[in-house]
């Protein structure tokens, strides 16, 4: 097994200070359990804020890094301004509303943004000095989305994971956010993006394409020369340690107190983190709305709601909190007695084996979120469960609830509904209880915490390394020999090449600096120049025709090689297909409104630049489908092209070009090929030997230089006729 480092905002322990000195406690966690084995077995570290550490004297915090460095963690110190910027600021005040649907929480101003930026470079820079070749990376949850990006800008090759612990929202949330780009372009840094289900998935491919133009194939999308792998894999907990827990005599006795302290009663129970995402009041409501109804169960009705304190200094907690405290004190006001009451707010927090006594003494779990990434409460309860009883009513809106069929499901917004469920749940015969809990007992026993992190490290395993990668050098090299060339021969694509992509294809005529380039490089001594387009033999001639160059028009079907001579074309090329192509072509075009079809002599393209991305992306899927199945072993090729799907006769590409322009080269003379797309690959293929191929952009290339743009293409030429 490679190092493996992990990387969280928090590091997986407590700092205790007291008069006695000052411990470094393990978290008990499930993250930090399924987390452990792998973390020591692999000899890596973990690198997180160990929490506060601010009033530590010089001496403690000596002690504090060292108890760390025994536990293998190693430190990221969060200033005071850092914490309540990076952490409570953008991360807790803006990411985790928007993740969780709830926009109109989110503040009007990115004020936060740069330090959240700042945090994440820290925490790159923190994780490159403690890299070593061969290591794996993974990193986790919404506070550091940015990393696996800059990571990846130092490291390029490493191995990286990232893990999305919160949900992912649909496009139409996740767009709404300022810098919606820059956070999904820092997650493709990684070469594994997990998350709980297969719905955030989709949600996080719509946001690719819609954001970043880049469409997902299964489960990969190729980004910057990689390929980047999309998974779900929904967390679990470690069940076995509940059920251990569940079954201590200590825990059996708590059980039986809690049990008896609510005879006659049934015993109802809530367990969250107090977060305006884990719908309390809605749960509240719902247990109201059910005594209102239904007043046999006044007074038999128990239900304790444990609240954990959370996120306190974000004033959204406080005002939630005062609205919780005031629906406790109205249901309990209205339906409560001098001897009992029905609700039982705990504000405070339980440690596991407590928890494991209130698990096993309820009767029905209520686990109702408007919105939860996966909710490990729901996990808990069952796995405290040997006896096989008791009912988990569960929100459809928890990632849980994709796994655990056999709950309960309510709408927590639909309060009737829920008072409906929770008086089915109340009802159940046992039969059904026990039925319903062992399937639920099953799952959460098999997709445990350690079958989650030997899931996610094993498919981030499996990424294949990619070669040690021969960056295309920058193009000084290149100037330099074709200065020395004493016979030059230049191979210039057109479009996306000597100049930018405009909106229609018409719209790309070249302009009066470009025509003058042209003109002074035929001029140079000892150099030829031939346009090598996909473009039609009437637009080549109408725009560059008055040059001395060689046109080469449709991707080398046909050739003029020389100002004043005729054009000829390849021999042999079928084109009787168009008559069947062309109403496929129409009848897609038809479908969406900005897409238009372009006929060449040996090819139809159907273009969709100026259609909605997302649907353009789609149908142009379908329709490369649909040509691929009728016209399966025909004499066409489809190509799927920058915004274009290119149907042509097969056996056309421009490498055909390269033969006809150095037939009777002198010796000794300099190819030089310049291109930017797939159909420019074909040219670089077929390049003579000691030949140059100069990439424009930054797509996957075989050529050996890159330029960055056509104005990088143009700079280069110009400089060629300077030296
Ligand atoms: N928990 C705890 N003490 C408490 C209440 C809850 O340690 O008093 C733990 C609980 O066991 C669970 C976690 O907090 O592991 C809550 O996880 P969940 O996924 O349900 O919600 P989150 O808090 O992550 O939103």
């Amino acid at each position: 097994m490679s190092r493996l480092l992990l990387v969280s905002n928090r590091l997986p322990v407590t700092v205790k200070a007291d008069k006695d000195g000052v411990s470094v406690v393990r978290s008990a966690g499930g993250l930090a359990t399924g987390l452990r084995g792998p973390h020591e077995r692999s000899g890596g570290v973990w690198i997180g804020w160990p929490g506060d550490v601010s009033r530590l004297t010089q001496a403690q915090r000596a002690s504090v890094e060292a108890q760390l460095a025994e536990l293998r963690c190693v430190p990221l110190y969060l200033s005071s301004s850092e914490v309540n910027r990076f952490y409570e600021g953008y991360s807790n005040r803006v990411l985790w509303p928007l993740c969780h649907y709830l926009i109109e929480r989110m503040p009007r101003q990115d004020r936060d943004w740069e330090a959240y930026r700042k945090v994440n470079e820290r925490f790159a820079d923190l994780v490159v000095r403690h890299y070593q070749p061969g290591d794996t990376i993974w990193v986790h949850d919404y506070q550091l989305m940015l990393v696996p990006a800059l990571l990846r800008a130092r490291l390029p090759q490493a191995r990286i994971g990232y893990f999305h612990h919160i949900p992912f929202p649909s496009s139409e949330i996740f767009r709404t956010l300022p810098r919606r780009t820059e956070l999904v372009r820092g997650l493709l840094g990684a070469d594994l993006i997990g998350f709980h289900t297969h719905t955030y998935v989709r949600h996080f491919t719509s946001s690719l394409m819609r954001l970043v133009g880049l469409e997902t194939v299964v489960d990969q999308v190729a980004y910057e020369g990689r390929q980047v792998r999309l998974g779900d894999f929904p967390m679990g907990i470690d069940a076995q340690a509940f059920e251990n827990l569940a079954n201590e005599p200590a825990v059996l006795e708590d059980v039986r107190v809690h049990r008896e302290q609510s005879k006659g009663q049934r015993l109802l129970m809530g367990v969250d983190r107090l977060d305006y995402t884990k719908g309390i009041p809605q749960r509240l409501l719902a247990v109201q709305r059910l005594l209102e109804r239904e007043p046999a169960w006044r007074g038999r009705l128990r239900f304790v709601q444990v609240a954990v304190p959370s996120r306190t200094a974000v004033e959204d907690y406080a005002t939630y909190r005062d609205k919780v405290d005031e629906l406790v004190g109205r249901i309990n006001g209205i339906y409560g007695s001098v001897h009992n009451v029905p609700v039982h707010y705990l504000y405070r927090s339980f440690n596991e084996r407590q928890l494991a006594a209130l698990y096993r003494a309820a009767d029905v779990m209520l686990v109702t979120p408007i919105r939860d990434g996966m909710n490990l409460v729901a996990k808990e309860f069952c796995a405290a469960r040997p006896d096989e009883d008791g009912v988990l009513v569960l929100s459809e809106f928890a990632g849980s609830a994709d796994e655990m069929g056999d709950a309960v499901m309510v709408n927590p917004y639909d309060v009737e509904g829920m008072a409906d469920a929770l008086e089915r749940a109340l009802e159940m015969p046992e039969e059904e209880r026990r039925t319903r809990m062992r399937h639920l007992r099953t799952r959460v026993k098999e997709y445990d915490v350690h079958w989650w992190v030997r899931s996610f490290l094993d498919t981030l395993q499996a990424v294949p390394t990619p070669p040690p990668r021969v960056e295309a050098a920058g193009a000084e090299k290149a100037l330099t020999r074709m200065r020395e060339a004493r016979e030059l021969l230049l191979l210039l694509d057109y479009d996306g090449t000597l100049v930018p992509f405009a909106q229609r294809p018409e719209l790309a005529a070249p302009d009066a600096e470009l025509l003058e380039l042209l003109r002074r490089l035929t001029a140079r001594p000892g150099t030829r120049v031939h346009v090598v387009s996909g473009r039609t033999k009437e637009t080549l001639e109408e725009w560059v025709g008055a040059l001395p160059v060689g046109l080469h028009a449709e991707h080398g079907l046909w050739t003029r090689m020389a100002r004043g001579e005729p054009w000829k074309a390849l021999e042999g090329v079928s084109t009787e297909w168009k008559a069947l192509v062309r109403p496929v072509l129409e009848s897609f075009a038809a479908r969406v409104s900005g897409a238009l079809i372009e006929e060449k002599s040996a090819s139809l393209a159907w273009h969709y630049r100026q259609v909605d991305r997302v649907l353009g992306a789609r149908q142009a899927r379908e329709l490369r489908m649909h040509l691929g199945e009728v016209f399966a072993h025909g004499p066409l090729e489809v190509l799927p092209g920058d915004m274009v799907v290119e149907v042509r006769a097969r056996g056309v590409n421009k490498g055909r070009v390269v033969g006809r322009v150095t037939e009777g080269m002198a010796p000794g003379t300099l190819v030089v090929a310049i291109g930017d797309d797939r159909t420019d690959e074909d040219l670089f293929a077929a390049l003579p030997e000691g030949a140059i191929a100069i990439h424009a952009g930054h797509k996957e290339t075989r050529a050996g230089y890159r330029v960055n743009s056509p104005a990088e293409v143009r700079q280069l030429l110009s400089a060629l006729l300077a030296g």
